[in-house]
């Protein structure tokens, strides 16, 4: 399935930079072929300084810009934040509502997110700000943004309901979808260095062209990210027509 290029996509993330350590290389290869892209950034990432005269306000702006460059290095159509307190983000009822909108707004025919489930990964602890925000966009996909009787003041806006047809889900358990992202990679990592403020001193190219290399071997591609990937909505059309 790594051809399929959905034709709007949206990926629901906690914190900027997010999405680039993970996914962009997804992203910026379906928006190069005509994806409409969509980043939905939940929280400003407004605690991430060990900077004594750094304050909240100033980190999340900062962290707001390197986010929306980052996304533009990797050709999203859009770059949205919901401006939550970086460090104590709820898959709140709230959440959920304000995702349902968005979805219903821009119709991602795929949305990726993280592992609501993942408390750990190898031999790191997972923040769980990631957790919650993967919580509230898999339950913002369904059944919520396709129940026309859920929010209806939304349809009363000309907001209509909405089906997802893929999730693809960042993890490292039960993969079933590898992306291809050999033609993307530089532009991952270009995306990535725009978040200066929290890169330092460190280089993580090697690292994650190293990571990348090693999914990409599993499948027999040079570069490639990792999805547990689920079928909401099916195609109108065979999937194996599609899906090669
Ligand atoms: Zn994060």
């Amino acid at each position: 399935m790594s051809s399929y290029i959905p034709e709007r996509a949206m990926f629901i993330f906690a914190h900027p930079d997010d999405i680039e350590f993970s996914v962009a290389g997804t992203a910026a290869k379906w928006a190069k072929h005509g994806s409409e892209v969509t980043y939905v950034v939940l929280t400003d990432g407004n605690v991430g300084s060990h900077d004594p005269d750094m304050t909240r306000e100033q980190i999340g702006q900062i962290r707001r810009k390197e986010q929306a460059a980052a996304a533009k290095v990797a050709g999203a159509a859009n770059c949205l934040f919901l401006g939550y307190d970086d460090g104590s983000l709820e898959p709140t009822l709230a959440l959920r509502k304000q995702l349902v909108k968005l979805i219903r707004q821009h119709r991602p025919n795929a949305v990726v997110c993280g592992d609501p489930n993942m408390y750990f990964r190898g031999e790191r602890l997972n923040h769980p700000d990631h957790r919650a925000a993967a919580r509230a966009a898999l339950d913002a996909v369904f059944p919520a943004c396709e129940m026309r009787l859920l929010y209806p003041e939304f349809e009363a806006e000309g907001i209509q309901p909405h089906k997802v047809n893929f999730v693809l889900i960042t993890t490292d358990q039960e993969l079933n979808h590898f992306e291809d992202i050999s033609e993307s990679i530089d532009t991952k990592l270009k995306a990535l260095y725009e978040h200066r403020s929290q890169l330092g001193d460190v280089d993580y190219s090697d690292r994650m062209r190293e990571r990348a290399s090693t999914i990409g071997k599993k499948v027999g591609l040079a570069y490639a990210e990792a999805f547990r990937r689920f079928t909401v909505t099916p195609l109108p059309i065979p999937q194996e027509e599609v899906i090669q």
